[in-house]
This record gives C-alpha cells, structure tokens and sequence, in this order.
C-alpha cells in the first residue's frame, strides 16, 4: 500500500471520545522506547508524524491519524516504562484497556517488540491480555538493524518458543522491521491492506 496522505486528527486520554467514524483502525503499541514513534513516522513517510522523545514514557495519549482518508493509525501510550512513576504508569492504563474493550472498528493491534531482547514480561502480559480479550493483533520485532539478521531470526525464535511454553498455541503473525534502516515497512501496510479489502 502506498500512503498518500496521513493527518492528525485528535489526542485524548477518554476511549469514549476517540473519532466516531466507523473507518477501520489499526493501533500500535509497546514498551517505552521501543522505536514506536520511529515506526510510524517510517510507516506513514512522514518525519514528525508521531513525536520521537529523548524522554521515554512522555506521550499518555491516545492519537488519531487518518491515513489515505480510509483508515485510523492510532498511536497509543508507551507502557511499563521505570522512570514513570507507578501512578501514571499503572500498568495497563485504564483509557487503555478501555480503548481495547471498546473499540469496535479496531482490526487489529500490532504490539512492538525490542529485538534485541528476550521476552519481557510486561509485553508478554499484554499479549496474553489481547489474547484472552479476543482482539487481534500482530507482533512487530523494531530495530532489527542493531542486530545481525541470524541473531533477530534465533530471538524472534526464542520468543515463539517462550510463547508455546505459555500457553499459546501457535507463533502469532509477526514483522520485523527497522525504522533506521527503512525495511520491514511494506510488510506491515501490505497485511493492513489485505485485511482492509478482505
Ligand atoms: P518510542 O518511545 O517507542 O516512540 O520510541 P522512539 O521511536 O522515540 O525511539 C526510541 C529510540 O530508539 C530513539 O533514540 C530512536 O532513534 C531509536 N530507534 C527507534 N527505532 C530504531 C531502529 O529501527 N533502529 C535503531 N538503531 N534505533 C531506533
């Protein structure tokens, strides 16, 4: 898929008060500082579309855009990170898993994930959380260029093989990708595209 146009639409904390358009959406989310921004702002061709921070933890926000005037990217807060204060962070925010609950037109959540690491706990609650909330979602491996390519392939292994150990029966549908080095991205729009026109 090719984006020829992303605009922002709004910021809130309130599920309730996300855009009433029935257009489908596609939510991104994970751990501070996972290179989320990055990502987006590599999805949608755009330098500042999501705000890249040198302080991690820093947007709470649920943020709409339109993309190609046909779909919602939504960018939603960073979670577990330390720094926060264990009242902002709570993990799990409400309006977040509000958002989760709510949400009808969302399609699908892709959770982002540091390569570079073994499974982390946090991420691996919030999978089991869409998982046993019966919504869809994807695993996005970021910043795939900060390791050799048979080193991401034997992590996104170990992680499948965490995922089986707990309970899952299969390797969810993953991408991997690096927003410094621009690959991974036609994955990613191509699955919202079919999903889009099936
Ligand atoms: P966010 O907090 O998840 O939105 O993360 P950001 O997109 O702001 O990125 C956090 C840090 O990781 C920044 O210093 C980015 O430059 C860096 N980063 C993000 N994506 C990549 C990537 O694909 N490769 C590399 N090497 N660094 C990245």
């Amino acid at each position: 898929m090719k984006i020829n146009s992303a605009e922002f639409i709004i910021s809130n904390s309130d599920a309730a008060k996300c855009p009433k358009d029935r257009l489908p959406e596609y939510a991104f989310i994970g751990r501070s500082n996972v290179g989320k921004s990055s990502l987006i702002n590599m999805l949608t061709n755009h330098k500042k579309l999501a705000k890249t921070s040198a302080r991690p933890g820093k947007t709470q926000l649920i943020n709409h855009f339109l993309i190609n005037k046909n779909w919602f990217l939504v960018d939603l807060p960073g979670y577990g990170y330390a720094r926060v204060s264990k009242s902002t962070k709570a993990i799990f925010q409400k309006f977040i898993t509000d958002y989760f609950e709510t949400r009808e037109q969302l399609v699908c959540a892709f959770i982002l994930i540091d390569s570079r690491l073994e499974p982390q706990k946090i991420d691996v609650e919030f999978i089991n959380y869409l998982g046993e909330s019966g919504i869809p979602f994807c695993l996005i491996f970021t910043k795939a260029d900060k390791l050799g390519k048979t080193q991401v392939q034997k992590n996104v292994a170990a992680y499948k093989k965490h995922l089986l150990a707990n309970d899952w029966e299969e390797m969810p549908q993953y991408f991997i990708t690096s927003s410094e080095e621009g690959t991974g991205k036609e994955g990613v729009l191509n699955y919202i595209e079919n999903v889009n026109n099936d």
